[in-house]
């Protein structure tokens, strides 16, 4: 029993990034706790686990960067629909790149990137922000169809010459890739301000007249004026050649640096200095550039229209896209249920369950849900009553029943939101930082079970 707890958080944890339907779902999905924990463990601060060995990464210099190098190749493992690139330009250089191939015109190239070495130790801000902001790209997006290619690229020696874009670009040109656009990251974690107080979130973005840079430029500010960001954008044009979008404008490809605003004296003081460690890196600053960028790529990478929700009924699971295939799979074993491809699933057993969903040229797989209603008894009215309804800050949970009820809370599409178990005759749930909308409580004792739906409002 205890085995398969387990097995169902880590599917849990795994799985819920795969949720995901439109910009605004993506943008949601970029995580701040994930974002603050890896760029402790990319700078140094705390352990991590490497090759299966419980590691520090000490040192990211150009010689003796292996181990964050096998960081990155581990964390692009992670995930979905990547091929990995292992990329070495010379005795020490590599390039850690994962490609994500377009569904429609895979031939379509846009970069995301930024480089991975430093010139001292810890490094937080330059550029384990940058790094750890291409992961958290990664992980959100892999999970989606999308019509053209996305390269996510982690660059080496950066610091000594800019090293490894240039051999990636002078590489990319000589083939006549299409490389559309580059989204250079580099410093992106100081605002100028302590961290975590609110600052003027100014960010710089550079470019020059290289190809279609000025209009990639407008393109990232209309994503940044389409949906809502605490970000304000200062142009730099002509800006800064000093990182690795540089490489690609010399080779004739649009490029634009994003990161931190040294345009307006806003950089962080401790600029390639042992000083700049991850508790001076503001992290909600850091965020929302990272939801900027998803959006971008997410934009300009074009994603596809596929919704992989579930809605959920105490009898049936139904997957939320129409006029496409489905399979539904038993997420406790990971492997598809023999005769289960219609869009909606009665299931024989309470069990964890997903649904892939493939239409045109495009499988995207839904977030596993919890079904647990079968075989149980409903509660009586005066056994269980849940309120107020409309709830807007706290939910009620009063039973007269005397035993302990499990309980969860999921949204329409059929996402675990809020999980747990009463300890009292009245219990409170506090559901103030959920969405508002309708979602369904449901709660069970070892014999019964009951379904409620709320509003949140
Ligand atoms: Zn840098």
């Amino acid at each position: 029993m205890k085995c398969l707890q387990l097995t169902v958080i880590c599917l849990f944890l795994s799985v819920i990034s795969t949720y995901g339907q439109t910009i605004q779902d993506l943008i949601n999905e970029v995580d701040l706790t994930t974002l603050t924990q890896k760029v402790n463990e990319f700078s140094g601060e705390q352990s991590t686990v490497v090759n299966g060995n419980s590691v520090t990464i000490l040192n990211r210099q150009q010689a003796n960067n292996d181990l964050a190098a096998d960081y990155l190749v581990e964390q692009f493992e992670q995930l979905d629909n990547l091929t990995i690139t292992d990329q070495a330009f010379n005795s020490n250089g590599r390039n850690i790149i994962a490609t994500q191939l377009g569904k429609t015109n895979p031939d379509n190239i846009y970069i995301v990137c930024a480089h991975y070495d430093t010139v001292a130790d810890f490094c937080a801000d330059d550029n384990a922000t940058g790094t750890v902001a291409v992961l958290e790209v990664a992980r959100v997006l892999s999970s989606q169809c999308l019509d053209n290619t996305i390269v996510y690229a982690l660059w080496d020696e950066e610091e000594i010459g800019l090293r490894g874009s240039s051999f990636y670009a002078n590489q990319a040109a000589q083939n006549g890739d299409n490389i559309l656009g580059v989204l250079n990251m580099d410093m992106m974690g100081y605002d100028g301000d302590a961290p975590g107080t609110p600052g003027d979130n100014e960010f710089d973005l550079d470019v020059r007249d290289f190809a279609n840079s000025e209009d990639m430029m407008n393109d990232i500010i209309a994503v940044l004026n389409s949906y809502t960001f605490d970000l304000s954008v200062v142009t730099v044009n002509p800006g800064t050649f000093s990182s690795d979008h540089s490489s690609f404008w010399v080779n004739g490809y649009s490029a634009v640096l994003l990161g931190e605003s040294w345009e307006t004296n806003d950089q962080t003081p401790f600029y390639h200095s042992s000083g700049d460690r991850a508790n001076t890196i503001d992290f909600p600053y850091f965020h929302e550039l990272t939801k900027l960028v998803t959006a971008y790529m997410a934009t300009s990478g074009g994603l596809v229209d596929i919704d992989n929700g579930i809605t959920q009924t105490p009898s049936m699971l139904t997957a939320n896209q129409s006029s496409a295939s489905y399979q539904w799979i038993d997420c406790s074993t990971d492997l598809a249920i023999s005769g289960a491809t219609s869009q909606s699933y009665v299931p024989s057993a309470n069990g964890v369950y997903a649904v892939e969903v493939t239409s045109g040229n495009c499988t995207e797989r839904s977030a596993c849900v919890v079904f647990d209603s079968l075989g149980l008894n409903d509660f009586s009215e005066d056994e269980v009553e849940v309120f107020p309804n409309p709830v807007s800050d706290v939910l009620h949970i009063e039973t007269s029943i005397n035993q302990n009820l499990d309980y969860n809370l999921y949204d329409i599409s059929g996402k675990v939101v809020l999980k747990g178990t009463t300890t009292d005759r009245l219990n409170a749930i506090n559901v103030k930082s959920i969405s508002n909308g309708v979602y369904f409580l449901s709660l069970w004792s070892s014999e019964k079970r009951g379904t409620y739906k709320v509003l949140k409002e």
